[in-house]
This record gives structure tokens, C-alpha cells and sequence, in this order.
């Protein structure tokens, strides 16, 4: 499916973003493909952005020139008898993690509350303190602009803190061999286990988050990483930043590095709350925060 001037607000799980001059969304390789070979040849608008959920990435409010494709719909996932899950690139986590907790294939529950995809989830090694995803991967199969497909398996690629080589602000410059590619699809690991126990444990960590968490309201997860040895949401939370709204985002009254879409929010709300919140964390205990969330900047400066 090809949308044109599609608000990006509707592909965003904190529901900001302008519109989108294309957006994409294949339904399986082949036409995944035949969305690059058009972009190569002139017939959608280049540059090329791929997303998962956007449950990480900040849309600027002025929208996005070029071609967004969402993974969203290649959400297909093989259980091999081998123990090893082949997903495609925008499987959602949590649905994989219950799916694996009922067929008994443990090590995957740590995924369960992650709103994110297969995709999303490698590109952020994302994770929780139980295992993050670079430690249940195998493989993954990639597209080049090209439209060429190859496998990198897990010991040739780079991973740490919710950081991979597949992010363009990622490990350093002469690691970002496959920034320009996609991910198509991944295998992962498993080791066989008792459906009750794994699904219980699934049913628990999804509790516990709703509990800590506000998911009731649009958010991009953790804003910032944590700094080590300390948490990110303590240290605003300290710095008395909870509950500040600017005009419809909020730093969440339950969990500090959170900002919620109250509604109406924009995302220059969210930069600037962004900012602010940063300044007074380095004033206050001489620490830079570094966001997880990716904030794309706007394009024409008129929209800011
Ligand atoms: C309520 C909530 C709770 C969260 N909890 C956690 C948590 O516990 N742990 C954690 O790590 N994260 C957490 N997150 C953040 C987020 O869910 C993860 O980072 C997730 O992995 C992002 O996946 P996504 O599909 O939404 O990626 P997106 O946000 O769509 O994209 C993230 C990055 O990956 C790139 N990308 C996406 N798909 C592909 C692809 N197929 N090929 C190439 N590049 C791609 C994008 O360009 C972007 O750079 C949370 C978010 C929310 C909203």
C-alpha cells in the first residue's frame, strides 16, 4: 500500500508528526523490494526511511520529504522445530513473546512488554533488565538500497546498551557498514519450557508494567538512557520535573522518563521539554543525558 501526504501522527505511538509526502507499506519481501526498486528509479521520492512502530522515533511537525516505509504489515513469524523463531522484520514483540510463552519456548518474555518490532527491537537492541535482543539473536536477513538480500549472522554485528551499528548515531562512524539497508527479517533463539510457567511470567511483567508505566497515554517509552550506574527517570524526577506539561506533552506523574501525549501535543513540545529537562540535569549533577528516543529534526525550519 503507497499513502501520500499521510500524517506520520497516525504511525507514531506518542501520535505526533506532519505529514509524510510517501509512506509504504509492503506486505512481504517481494514487495518490500519493489518499493527501493521504485525509489531507484525515480518513481517514489528519495531519501528512504524505514520505521517498525515508531514507538522510538520522535516525527518532526513539519512532516518528512521522501519515502517513509513501514514494516508493520510483514508481521509474520515461523516457530522451526529446531527451537529457532524465523520473524519477519515487523513482527510486534509482544505478540512474538506470547506466542513463543505458549508454545513452551522460553527466553523470550523479557520482550513482552516491548511495543516495538522484530526490526525496531534489533536496530535498538532493545531490552529490559532480564536480556535484550542482541542476546537472542542469530541472524538477521537484510535488503540493500540495491534491493540485493544477504545474512549477517549475530557474531558480525555490533551491539551494547540499547545501541546497535544499524543506528545512525550509533557505535562510530566506520561501524555503520548497514545503515543504509533494512532489515527484512530475523532468526532468534529459544530453549524449550513449561507454557504455564512462561505465560505466568508474561502475564507478570505485563502487569508490572502497567503498574509503572503510563500506558493509558501515547509515549515513546524511555526518553533517555540511563546514565551508568544511575536511572534517568530518578534523576528528573529528583530535579522536580515531574507532572511540567508544555502544551500537550507531559513529563508523566508515574514514571519521570516518560512524556506523554496529553492530547494535541506536538513534538516541538516534546524537543523542547527535551532540552530543557537536559540543561538542568547537567546544571544540577554535571551529567549530558543522551536520549533513546530518536528525534528527527524538522526540515523546514518554518514548521519548528
Ligand atoms: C510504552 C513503551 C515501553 C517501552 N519499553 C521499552 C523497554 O522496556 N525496552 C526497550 O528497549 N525499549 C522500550 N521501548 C522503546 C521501543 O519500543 C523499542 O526501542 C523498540 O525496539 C522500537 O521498535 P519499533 O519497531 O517501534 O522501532 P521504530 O521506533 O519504528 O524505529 C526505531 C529505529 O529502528 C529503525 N528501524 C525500524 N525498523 C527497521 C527495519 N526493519 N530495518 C532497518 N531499520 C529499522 C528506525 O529507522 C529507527 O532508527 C518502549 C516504548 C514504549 C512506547
Amino acid at each position: 500500500m503507497i499513502l501520500y501526504e499521510e500524517p506520520l501522527s497516525r504511525h507514531s505511538s506518542i501520535r505526533t508528526g506532519g505529514p509524510g509526502q510517501v509512506v509504504a507499506l509492503p506486505e512481504s519481501t517481494e514487495e518490500l523490494i519493489s518499493v527501493l526498486e521504485r525509489v531507484r528509479e525515480g518513481l517514489l521520492p528519495s531519501p528512504v526511511r524505514f520505521i517498525g512502530n515508531a514507538s522510538n522515533i520522535l516525527f518532526p511537525d513539519g512532516g518528512l520529504l521522501g519515502t517513509v516505509v513501514s514494516l508493520k504489515k510483514m508481521d509474520r513469524f515461523d516457530f522451526r522445530p529446531d527451537g529457532l523463531i524465523e520473524a519477519q522484520a515487523g513482527a510486534f514483540l509482544p505478540r512474538l513473546a506470547f506466542h513463543a510463552a505458549r508454545t513452551g519456548r522460553g527466553g523470550l518474555g523479557f520482550l513482552s512488554g516491548i511495543p516495538g518490532t522484530v526490526g525496531g527491537g534489533v536496530v535498538m537492541n532493545a531490552g529490559t533488565t532480564t536480556g535484550e535482543m542482541s542476546e537472542v539473536l542469530r541472524e538477521v536477513r537484510l535488503a540493500s538500497p540495491d534491493g540485493s538480500t544477504f545474512c549477517v549472522s549475530r557474531e558480525d554485528l555490533l551491539f551494547s546498551y540499547r545501541t546497535s551499528e544499524f543506528q545512525h548515531e550509533g557505535l562510530s562512524e566506520k561501524t555503520s557498514r548497514w545503515q543504509d539497508c533494512v532489515i527484512v527479517s530475523a532468526v532468534l533463539e529459544t530453549f524449550p519450557s513449561e507454557p504455564a510457567r512462561l505465560l505466568a511470567e508474561w502475564e507478570r511483567l505485563r502487569r508490572s508494567r502497567s503498574k509503572s508505566q503510563p500506558l493509558e497515554s501515547p509515549n515513546l517509552g524511555s526518553v533517555f538512557r540511563n546514565p551508568p550506574g544511575d536511572f534517568a527517570g530518578r534523576l528528573i524526577e529528583e530535579a522536580g520535573w515531574k507532572g511540567t506539561v508544555r502544551g500537550g506533552i507531559e513529563i508523566s506523574r508515574r514514571h519521570a522518563n516518560f512524556f506523554i501525549n496529553k492530547g494535541g501535543g506536538l513534538s516541538r513540545d516534546f524537543r523542547s521539554l527535551v532540552e530543557d529537562v537536559r540543561l538542568s540535569i547537567l546544571r544540577e549533577s554535571g551529567l549530558r543525558l543522551e536520549t533513546e528516543v530518536e528525534i528527527v529534526p524538522e526540515e523546514t525550519p518554518a514548521a519548528v
